[in-house]
């Protein structure tokens, strides 16, 4: 069969249509993705992306490079990030962050903590008040109490959070200064005590040294001379505390060696046998059937024990007897020194071993001291490894017990 050659013609036409059709299809589909790659890399920024005429594999290919990169990069910004988190997770201090609408975005775990899981509605309002000031830009600071009664200190300080045009939000830095409260009161503490204990005997020397320059009577200068010797004696007292706390602070590892307690204790109650005798008080050391001894620093542990006897004694009513007994319980020789005087005040309890603290009913009793027994003690029985326990009932007595490691045992007593 013969096809008409305008058949011929027009098939072939149609065929070259078609094949200029999907050319230009082609080429169009080229040219828009080489638009859309080239807008790709504007919003990239990448300049070598979408080049036209660089040919569709190439392009491809820088594309896919750009996608790796841009996958490594979003994995260590978010590990930057989670590096970040885990920093401000263990910093001491709470950080509350929030986003430019004063929303908070983010808090580590001190703040949790500091400020409670949910806070308390005056806390939380006061928390808002800051972070909406850092979002305008202000650094403001507010001390807060916080329990009922109070029993913690919180300062939160307030900053912005932006770069030179940008507001990324604020953050509040929570820091606990209730122990740094506590200290300075303790501090200011301190110098009143030091300052009162050491003025009423300076000044007893300056009037007794003027009273006996002028005294010709010898009975009475005899007796000017026992009072100087008297209120020297205290002055030294208050610098023996002194001396005493601040070699032990400073010797944390003392040597460890076997000293007998019935020593410790004959030293310890030969330093207060003045002040006992003054108030008629018996010092009664009920020796165990086996002599003890106990592994330590023999100057630290009569200095230990001595505190605990002389408070025993100070806080005593005249004429009572101050019992001292020691005990051994597995690796460990119990010391308790009871007496049946004013008792500690529950409320005093956990201050009674911090340095320079007195209870008020100590001072209002006029009892003399420093407020550095209880301190000293606690420190050499924490050198030695020991610990100490109190049991008080106020207005009839306490028990003050040293617990510290047992050395060989010594010889029967008598
Ligand atoms: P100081 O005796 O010099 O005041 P301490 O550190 O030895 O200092 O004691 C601190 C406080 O503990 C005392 O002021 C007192 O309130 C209390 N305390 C210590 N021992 C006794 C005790 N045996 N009986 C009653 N209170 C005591």
């Amino acid at each position: 069969m013969r096809v008409p050659a305008t058949t011929l013609y027009a098939v072939g036409g149609g065929v070259a249509l078609l094949f200029l059709l999907l050319l230009l299809r082609t080429l169009m589909s080229r040219r828009s993705f080489s638009r859309r790659v080239s807008a790709l890399s504007a919003r990239v920024g990448d300049p070598e992306l979408g080049v036209e005429g660089r040919g569709m594999e190439a392009n491809l290919g820088h594309l896919e490079r750009l996608v790796d990169d841009t996958v490594t990069k979003a994995g260590e910004e978010r590990l930057a990030v989670d590096r970040m988190q885990r920093a401000l997770g263990a910093l001491p201090q709470g950080v509350v962050i929030c986003d430019e609408q004063a929303e908070i975005v983010f808090r580590n775990s001190s703040a949790v903590e500091l400020l409670g899981e949910e806070p308390e509605p005056e806390v939380l309002q006061r928390l808002a008040a800051l972070l909406a000031a850092a979002v305008e830009g202000r650094v403001e600071e507010v001390t807060l109490d916080i329990g009922d009664p109070p029993d913690r200190s919180l300062t939160l300080l307030s900053a912005p959070l932006d770069d030179t045009d940008r507001n990324l939000g604020g953050v509040v830095v929570v820091d606990d200064v209730s122990d740094r409260q506590r200290l300075d009161a303790v501090r200011r503490d301190f110098v009143a005590n030091i300052t009162h204990e050491l003025k009423t005997p300076v000044g007893a020397l300056g009037l007794l040294a003027e009273t006996l320059a002028t005294e010709d009577d010898p009975v009475v200068r005899h007796r000017l001379a026992r009072r100087l010797q008297v209120e020297a004696g205290r002055v030294g007292q208050v610098m023996d505390g002194l001396l005493d706390l601040s070699r032990i602070e400073s010797d944390e590892n003392p040597v460890r060696e076997p000293v007998m307690v019935h020593l410790i204790v004959a030293q310890a109650a030969e330093r207060v046998r003045a002040a006992a005798q003054d108030k008629g008080i018996t010092v009664n050391f009920g020796e165990p059937p086996q002599r003890l001894s106990v592994l330590g620093d023999r100057r630290q542990l009569v200095s230990a024990v001595y505190n605990v006897i002389d408070n025993a004694v100070k806080f005593s009513p005249p004429g009572s007897t101050v019992e001292v007994r020691a005990r051994l319980d597995g690796e460990l020789v119990e010391l308790s020194v009871r007496d049946t005087g004013a008792g500690v005040h529950r409320a005093d309890m956990e201050r009674i071993f911090e340095r320079f603290y007195r209870s008020d009913r100590s001072r209002s009793l006029s009892v003399p001291g420093t407020g550095l027994g209880l301190a000293i003690v606690r420190h050499v029985v924490g050198n030695h490894d020991g610990d100490i326990r109190v049991d008080s009932v106020e207005g009839k007595g306490s028990t003050f017990t040293l617990r510290l490691p047992a050395g060989p045992r010594g010889s029967q007593t008598a």
